[in-house]
């Protein structure tokens, strides 16, 4: 569960490419007392994304570089499983649909409330408080922080990054039949052609045994057990 502390303030980052838009919310989110992070792009708003911890995300939909739908859907496919709320000119119910379904948990468009947008933000940091960190595999568990897998045995086994995100993409949905290119495209963003999640399915069998992940022939993989 969270390692947080009560009193520590709510660590948000905001990705927004509007310069001014960016200043006026950063310094409204600090007077409300969060501790704020920008980035005016979405290359480096994943960064920081993957690399510090956050509270909850508030992202622009229309970024350089990255835009914000696959930025959220990167930061989704590495675990990262923080709240993110979008920021979006767009707000048509298909435009809402495409923001959820990238993984977004709650979506704004603008030009919005700021009283809205603090309300939204608190009610997604108090959500976070119940998330978890820990994913069941059979009668063993899968770790977030220091990605790992911990066995029925109470043995530990470390993951590497893609292993991790691999094995978290097929527990996160664990009776659902994940097709490579699925795998592929979420998991590793990697072209058509490449046979890189049979590369990793095989290191993950070959840590956690070959039942950790099976095989549904003709149709791809899902998650076994420890
Ligand atoms: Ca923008």
């Amino acid at each position: 569960m969270t390692q947080r502390q009560a009193q520590d303030p709510w660590r948000l980052l905001l990705v927004e490419d509007d310069v001014e838009l960016a200043e006026m919310l950063s310094d409204v989110l600090s007077d409300e007392g969060y501790s704020v992070d920008a980035a005016a792009d979405g290359q480096r708003g994943l960064h920081l994304g993957l690399t510090r911890q956050y509270d909850v995300l508030v992202v622009d939909r229309g970024l350089p570089v990255l835009d914000g739908l696959d930025l959220l859907t990167r930061l989704r496919s590495r675990a990262v499983r923080t709240p993110v709320l979008i920021l979006t000119a767009m707000g048509t119910v298909h435009d809402r649909v495409d923001g959820l379904d990238a993984g977004a948990d709650d979506y704004l468009v603008k030009p919005f409330d700021l009283d809205e947008l603090g309300a939204r933000l608190r009610a997604l940091c108090r959500r976070a408080l119940d998330v978890t960190d820990v994913l069941r595999i059979g009668s063993g568990h899968l770790h977030v922080g220091p990605r790992e897998v911990a066995l029925p045995s109470g043995e530990r086994v470390a993951l590497a990054a893609r292993e991790f995100a691999l094995l978290w993409a097929l527990a996160s949905r664990p009776t659902t039949v994940h097709s490579r290119a699925e795998l592929r495209r979420m998991v590793f963003h990697e072209a058509p052609a490449s046979s890189i999640v049979d590369t990793y399915v095989y290191y993950l069998r070959r840590k956690l045994g070959r039942q950790v992940v099976r095989t549904v022939h003709g149709l791809g993989y899902r998650l076994g057990t420890l």
